[in-house]
C-alpha cells in the first residue's frame, strides 16, 4: 500500500498566482521519490497538498488509486507521516514528545516512556544512551537529537507513506549524514517523499525530480541527473 500519484496537479495560494503547474508524479508503493530544487520552487507546498492542507486548483492526487479528496481526512493523515525541518518540542520528556503525536496526553506516562524508548532505541544506532534518557524532563537537545525525536514521533504511527520535508537540512553535515544513514533503513519498503535542497543528500532515491518555479524541469536517478548536469 502507498502508491502515490499526482495527475496534472495545479495549485496556488492566491488566485492568479500559480505555485504548482500541471504536476505529474508517480511514486510506486515502497519507493523513494526525492524532490529537489531552489527555495520557493514549491516543494513544501507539494508535500502539504498530499496531506490535504489545501484543495487543488486542478488535477488530482491519488493514493492506491483513490482520490484523496474523497478519503476521510483522518484516515489520510493516519497513512502519512511528515517530518518537518524545524521541530518544536514540548518542554517535557523525550518519551512524552515521541508519544504525544499519537495517543495524546491520555496515555499513562510510564507506557508513553516505554513506547518512546522502543522507538528511539530503534532509530538510535549509536550508543548515546538516548533511549535510557527517555524519561528525563527538561532536556536540552541538540538540533540533531530534536530531529531524531521528530522522526521517532512520526514513526510511532508506522505510516505507509513518509514525507521528510528538509528534515535534516538545518543540521551540520556530519549529523545530517548520520541521520540520513538511519533513515535509509527506515525508508526501505515505505513510500517516501524526501524534500531536499541538495542532490548529494538523496543519492539513494529511486527517482529524483527537480522542481523550479512549480514545474518539473528534470527527472531521473541521481546518476542520470549528474550526467545531464
Ligand atoms: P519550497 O519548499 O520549494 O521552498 P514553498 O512550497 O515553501 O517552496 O513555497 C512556494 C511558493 O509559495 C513561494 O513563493 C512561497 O512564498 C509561497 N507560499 C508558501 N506558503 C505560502 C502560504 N501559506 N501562503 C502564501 N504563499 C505561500
Ligand atoms: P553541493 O550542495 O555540495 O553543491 P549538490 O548535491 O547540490 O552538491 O550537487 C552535486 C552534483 O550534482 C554537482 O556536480 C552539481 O553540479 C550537480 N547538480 C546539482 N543540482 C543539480 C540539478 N538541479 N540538476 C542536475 N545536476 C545538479
Amino acid at each position: 500500500a502507498g502508491h502515490v500519484r499526482f495527475e496534472g496537479v495545479s495549485f496556488g495560494y492566491d488566485a492568479g498566482r500559480p505555485i504548482l503547474r500541471d504536476l505529474e508524479l508517480d511514486v510506486p508503493a515502497g519507493s523513494t521519490l526525492a524532490v529537489v530544487g531552489p527555495s520557493g520552487a514549491g516543494k513544501s507546498t507539494l508535500a502539504r497538498l498530499l496531506y490535504r492542507f489545501y484543495d487543488l486548483t486542478g488535477g488530482r492526487i491519488t493514493v492506491d488509486g483513490q482520490d484523496i479528496a474523497q478519503v476521510r481526512q483522518a484516515s489520510l493523515r493516519a497513512a502519512i507521516g511528515i517530518v518537518p525541518q524545524d521541530t518544536v518540542l514540548f518542554n517535557d520528556t523525550i518519551g512524552y514528545n515521541i508519544a504525544y503525536g499519537r495517543e495524546g496526553a491520555e496515555m499513562p506516562e510510564v507506557e508513553m516512556a516505554a513506547k518512546g524508548a522502543a522507538i528511539s532505541g530503534f532509530i538510535e544506532r549509536q550508543p548515546l544512551g538516548y533511549a535510557t534518557r527517555v524519561g528525563e524532563r527538561g532536556l536540552k537537545l541538540s538540533g540533531g537529537e530534536k530531529q531524531r525525536v521528530a522522526i521517532a514521533r512520526t514513526l510511532l504511527k508506522n505510516p505507509p507513506i513518509l514525507i521528510l520535508d528538509e528534515a535534516t537540512s538545518a543540521l551540520d553535515s556530519r549529523t545530517e549524514a548520520e541521520i540520513l544513514d538511519t533513515l535509509e533503513a527506515i525508508e526501505r519498503g515505505r513510500t517516501t517523499i524526501v524534500i531536499a535542497h541538495r542532490l548529494s543528500t538523496v543519492v539513494h532515491a529511486d527517482q529524483i525530480v527537480v522542481l523550479e518555479a512549480g514545474r518539473i524541469v528534470e527527472k531521473g536517478t541521481h546518476g542520470d541527473l549528474l550526467r545531464q548536469g
